[in-house]
């Protein structure tokens, strides 16, 4: 089922605060993509040697297990004043899935609107190469 926009913005909340696991940083993020059947989520995760999973990656590997190939709209949450839109690995990253893919970045007091277009313009793809 669909999520409504407040509805994955909690589950990126919830992601961030229950499941990164980030010893080295501090720095939590969480996570939330909505697929035409359901909601997927995850945290970011960082291992010793510096490097880690993204909040992002996550919760698209669990859709794409699940054999999705469309994500509607993503919703990254940080406790960071403002929120921050994901890194641009994430952004070619969701590119894949939906070109015009809604942003909802959060920073755990509400969130605001952005685009997969308005934040990478011009992406590269395999249909533009
Ligand atoms: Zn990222």
């Amino acid at each position: 089922m669909p999520q409504s926009e407040h509805q994955l913005v909690q589950l990126a909340r919830d992601s961030r605060d229950n499941l990164s696991h980030v010893p080295y940083s501090g720095f939590r993020v969480g996570a939330a993509v909505s697929t035409p059947d359901r909601a997927y989520y995850g945290g970011n995760v960082e291992f010793a040697g510096r490097f880690g999973i993204h909040a992002e990656q996550m919760a698209v590997a669990k859709a794409l297990a699940d054999g999705v190939r469309h994500i509607d709209t993503i919703a990254v949450s940080c406790s960071d004043e403002g929120g921050h839109v994901p890194c641009g690995m994430c952004l070619h990253c969701l590119s894949e899935y939906n070109s015009d893919m809604l942003i909802l970045v959060d920073d755990g007091e509400g969130w605001e609107y952005t685009s997969l277009n308005e934040e990478m313009p011009n992406a590269w793809s395999g249909s533009n190469r």
